[in-house]
């Protein structure tokens, strides 16, 4: 979401005159768009802007703009710790970015706006032409959660759910297929809870996946981070009906444990949640999975543990992201007592060992077949080609023949944990691509 936002960003400020540079100290003015879901944001934040003054220390100080959750977490108080810091914008705020450069140019005072306007800002932004020119580009649809897990600082940050207007989406997703757009990630932070009612007319995110579908010159779709709550049946009905919507779902879980999911007050359960794979394999019986994990959460026993290994291998994912809990300040499970941190050093190191092994066996499965690769782009200076496969794996491969937005077959030769690697050619009558 936030490489969204901040091309939304550089949109608007290039509507006031602003351009893209890659040296640093040639920038008259600095946006910092921030993540708070990470550990240690906050500093890491007056660490950069540390940096940034000792690059500016002999030249003009640029504007410094501290944008995304960081800035709405922080808010004023980010100005009173850092003179160097003119202005503090939230993410539903971010849209007056461009007005907010003007004034302060003319009057020089210090901003603090962390408005919740979400509205506004998409009614702005509809209005404000997208540069994004990649193969693959992100559409954000909805913004915010009610869901309000124990240890997540969302619903603080971005605010409540808000879902963008169905046609608003559509004419985004149009302009980005024109300037060569092939896929499409439609974003949410429970970008499954999308639902927009307009004229009698009820819209979820099956609705736009069937309107995405009807594209002539898009490729794939996809769309990111859900909840397993929200997966209905319609939208796990899109796998079966829909053949650009790719047959990869990264649905987050965080723990095998009943009792944990409880704690972290995620509203369902294991049962809940394996019914719903279930389901998608009858939808579509090549659809893989990733997920998130949680290690540590307070209270977590060996036993909990021991459930979350055991989901992993019984569903067998084929990658994810897992991390030790980290307190968020304001969220209830910054209450509680922390577990001892070598016990959970050491239940992620074997979790990720388990994780590691089901990403390589994966990987080794496409060792001399066909995969079908969307090309994002041509390594410099070489015959070589970067894409993804369906499945979002990253592919490496020789060609001399091929274009980027292209899907080609590619013979995979090798792999390691993360990447394929192998040659383009054209596949014969009796050879299958994954
Ligand atoms: S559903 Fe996701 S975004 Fe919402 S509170 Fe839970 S973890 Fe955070």
């Amino acid at each position: 979401m936030n490489e969204y936002d901040s091309n939304r960003i550089y949109d608007l400020a290039a509507n006031i005159g602003f351009d893209k540079t890659n040296t640093k100290t040639e920038a008259d003015c600095f946006v910092l768009n921030t993540c708070h879901i990470r550990e240690k944001a906050t500093e890491k934040v007056y660490h950069e802007i540390g940096r940034l003054r000792k690059s500016f220390r002999n030249l003009k100080k640029p504007l410094v703009i501290i944008s995304g959750c960081v800035a709405q977490a922080e808010s004023e108080e980010m100005i009173k710790r850092e003179p160097y810091i003119d202005m503090v914008i939230g993410p539903q705020s971010y849209h007056k970015i461009d007005d907010l450069i003007l004034n302060y140019q003319r009057k020089k005072n210090k901003v603090n706006e962390t408005d919740f306007g979400v509205i506004k800002k998409f009614d702005k932004l509809e209005k404000i032409s997208v540069s994004q020119n990649k193969i693959s580009a992100y559409l954000t649809i909805q913004e915010g959660c009610n869901k309000f897990c124990n240890f997540c600082v969302v619903p603080y940050t971005r605010g409540p759910e808000y879902s963008r207007p169905f046609k608003q989406i559509i004419d985004e997703a149009h302009i980005l297929v024109n300037k060569g757009v092939n896929e499409i990630t439609l974003l949410g932070q429970n970008v499954n809870a999308y639902n927009f009612s307009e004229d009698n007319k009820n819209y979820k995110l099956s609705s736009l996946i069937k309107k995405l579908n009807d594209i002539q010159n898009l490729k794939r779709i996809r769309y990111t981070t859900s909840h397993p709550k929200d997966m209905s049946e319609d939208l796990i009905n899109c796998y079966k009906d829909c053949e650009k919507l790719m047959p990869f779902l990264h649905l987050p879980i965080q723990s095998g444990s009943d009792r944990i999911l409880k704690l972290m007050n995620r509203k369902h359960d294991k049962k809940y949640y394996l019914e719903i794979i279930e389901k998608l394999i009858i939808a579509n019986k090549n659809i893989k999975f990733s997920s998130d994990f949680i290690i540590g959460y307070p209270d977590e026993t060996e036993k909990d543990y021991t459930d979350t290994i055991n989901i992993i291998e019984k569903i067998g994912f084929i990658n994810s992201y897992s991390f030790i809990f980290s307190v968020r300040p304001g969220t209830p499970a910054a209450n509680k007592k922390v577990n001892d941190i070598k016990i959970n050093k050491k239940r992620l190191k074997n979790l990720q060992y388990v994780l590691k092994n089901l990403q390589f066996k994966n990987n080794k499965k496409y060792l001399g077949q066909f995969c079908e690769v969307l090309i994002e782009n041509k390594l410099a200076g070489q015959d070589k080609f970067f894409g993804r496969t369906k499945f979002m794996t990253p592919v490496i491969f020789d060609s001399n023949s091929c274009k980027n937005g292209e899907i080609v077959n590619v013979k995979i030769t090798s792999f390691n944990q993360n990447n394929l690697f192998g040659f383009h050619r054209i596949i014969k009558n009796n050879e299958k691509a994954a």
